[in-house]
């Protein structure tokens, strides 16, 4: 090994300043307060350089991470800012977002590198924290570096749904000169990004501020609007509009089907963290009246979106917050960091066990009925099957109940669209390889293609996809 690597190797992890669990769960501030310029050059000093790049290889995007970080540890921030911008169009919410550990850091050289006996183990460098750091410095001193735009091409986009895949498929076409509307059911753009996350995870400003940009290049957002039941694709190709994007995601809530799941403050994860999360105005009239948070809040399902109900419930002021899931720790799916913050923030978790029946008073939920789980044989998955332990029932108070038990796609546009093929079961779209649907003109990408996934997957689908949309302009 060179000897510049193993000087790289004894820089010791600079820690990301958190704020203090008993403070942060006073507000809603994120809880990591991200890096100091002197701390985050020598965290990009600690990267070694190497030349096959593996966290490169794992990034959806394939961010020159190497790259970015030979131009931080030399100190000019804005270039390394710049080389995450050449590749992803929302590095500063990934930063904050992705679960590097399964991605970019997962195959981090430095976090693999044998040590000796005195040194131990260390971690990754800590790609994550960086990303956000490079392009949140940028954003401060210098704001969103403004892109190159071609001429007008005189065709028109409609762009479906205002996620991560429809943000990037409308900043990648209208820089490449076509005009582009971006249609929202809700109130406000965002997808998820605003419908979703919570302020704690990734503020609010990052994201309006991406907005207010995309509107300076001159992409229209035209909100409360259902496509399917307002408006039909076919109409916008009727308007005129030469080709349509569908990113709608999958934001149809799992049920669990069981009896008192109609009781009153039963709540999907959604309804849930976006009446505790946003403002009135920027909901639906029907979510707009306050949050009745109860004492005991029981939050069932074990991923990253039961993390962000079970920290917002602490923060709404819940006297006890309990997380239910049917199997272990093991076989959870989130974010070991997202568990250690719910922990941290006085989150109680009960593995191996699932309610079987809410029970209540006057139309509303007091108690869960529950029984323990054991694991039996693996599943489909790989994970083993959880089991009912016999006699082991018992009953918990709750008078809030969340339920956050997975996301799928809706059938709407599957309905009202002749022609789109779908999977008939998971109401997915089906696409070919430059994310083309089954009908002409017609793209899709992001979580009503893939299934719920992250926002790094659906950023890379969009951009692929506008990719795909330009070509296609181009043939018209
Ligand atoms: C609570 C929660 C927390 C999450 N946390 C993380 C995280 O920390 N890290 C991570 O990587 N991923 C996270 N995810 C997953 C991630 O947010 C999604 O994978 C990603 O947002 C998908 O992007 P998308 O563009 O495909 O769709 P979405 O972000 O779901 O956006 C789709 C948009 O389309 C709109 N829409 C739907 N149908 C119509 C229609 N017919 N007409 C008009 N508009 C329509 C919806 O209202 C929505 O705004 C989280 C998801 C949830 C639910």
């Amino acid at each position: 090994m060179p000897c510049d690597n193993h000087r790289r190797l004894e820089i010791a992890v600079q820690p990301v300043p958190k704020q203090d669990p008993k403070e942060r769960v006073k507000n809603w501030d994120e809880a990591f307060l991200g890096y100091a310029l002197e701390t985050a050059v020598i965290e990009a000093e600690r990267c070694i350089q190497c030349p096959t790049a593996p966290c490169q290889e794992a990034c959806p995007v394939e961010n020159d991470i190497p790259g970015s970080f030979a131009l931080l540890e030399k100190g000019d921030v804005i270039g390394a800012a710049n080389v995450f911008r050449e590749t992803s169009t929302l590095p500063e919410m990934c930063g904050r977002l992705c679960p590097q550990e399964s991605l970019c850091e997962g195959a981090c050289v430095v976090g693999f590198a044998i040590r000796t006996a005195d040194m131990g183990r260390q971690p990754p460098v800590s790609i994550g924290k960086l990303e956000s750091f490079v392009t949140d410095y940028q954003r401060r001193t210098e704001g969103l570096p403004m892109p190159e735009l071609a001429p007008p091409s005189g065709k028109k986009v409609a762009v479906v749904g205002s996620g991560p895949a429809s943000l990037a498929v409308a900043e990648e076409l209208i820089k490449k000169g076509h005009a582009c509307t971006v249609f929202e059911a809700w109130p406000e753009p965002g997808g998820v990004l605003l419908y979703g996350i919570p302020n704690f995870k990734m503020r609010k400003e990052i994201l309006d501020e991406k907005l207010a940009f995309l509107q300076g290049l001159g992409i229209e957002f035209v909100c409360n609007t259902r496509i399917g039941t307002d408006v039909s694709i076919d109409d916008l190709f009727r308007q005129g509009h030469h080709a349509v994007f569908i990113g709608t995601g999958a934001g149809v809530g799992g049920q669990m089907r069981i009896p008192g799941e109609e009781l009153g403050e039963v709540y999907q994860a959604t309804e849930f963290l976006v009446r505790g999360n946003l403002e009135p105005q920027q909901l639906p009239d029907e979510m707009r009246q306050p949050l009745p948070v109860g004492k005991h809040v029981l939050v069932v399902g074990g991923g990253d979106t039961s993390m962000d109900c079970v920290r917002t419930a602490i923060r709404l002021g819940a006297e006890s917050v309990t997380c239910m899931y049917r199997r272990t720790e093991h076989e959870q799916k989130g974010r070991e960091e997202e568990r250690r913050h719910a922990l941290e923030e006085g989150v109680q978790f009960q593995y191996l066990t699932v309610p079987t029946r809410f029970t209540g008073q006057n139309g509303r939920v007091t108690a869960a009925e529950c029984i323990r789980m054991r694991l039996g044989e693996a599943d489909d998955s790989g994970r083993r099957r959880p089991e009912p332990v016999p006699d082991s029932e018992f009953t918990v108070p709750a008078d809030t109940v969340v339920l956050a038990i997975g996301y799928s796609a809706d059938d709407l546009l599957e309905e009202t669209t002749p022609g789109l093929h779908t999977d008939k079961r998971s109401h997915l779209i089906r696409v070919k390889e430059d994310y083309s649907t089954s009908r002409r003109g017609m793209f899709a990408g992001g979580d009503n293609v893939n299934g719920a996934d992250l926002v790094v997957t659906a950023l890379a689908d969009g951009r692929r996809a506008a990719e795909a949309i330009h070509s296609y302009l181009q043939g018209l």
